[in-house]
């Protein structure tokens, strides 16, 4: 299963050792909110599409809007669902005003963002 997960990997592993990748395990969040991150990060989050690629057949589309494949961008960033959850958190975020951003950069920025406001 590990070397099936390597081979779907269309992303390079963030480096543990980079400050700022350090800096998301001592974040002041809940453990399972860090592991869900670095579980993006390492595209092995069952989003509908991940499911499907590794052979559970399931609809690969939203099951929260129906109107696109779940990916974890869509998932975090794309979806309705997702930007009125970032908008209405404290952070404010309005996930529309950085579309070109991928996953990664958009969770550095993240992380970046939280270590200027505390
Ligand atoms: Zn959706």
């Amino acid at each position: 299963m590990q070397e099936k997960n390597l081979q779907n990997r269309s992303e390079p592993l963030p480096d543990p050792n980079e400050p700022r990748w350090g800096r998301l395990w001592k974040a002041r969040a809940h453990p399972r909110a860090i592991n869900c991150v670095w579980r993006v990060l390492n595209n092995s989050l069952p989003t509908r599409l991940n499911l499907q690629k590794r052979g559970v057949n399931c609809i690969a589309l939203c099951p929260r809007c129906w109107k696109k494949e779940e990916t974890k961008h869509h998932l975090l960033k794309e979806c309705e669902f997702a930007r009125c959850f970032w908008f209405h958190s404290q952070l404010g975020i309005r996930t529309s005003d950085s579309p070109e951003l991928n996953i990664k950069k958009w969770i550095e920025e993240l992380l970046d963002k939280l270590d200027r406001d505390s």
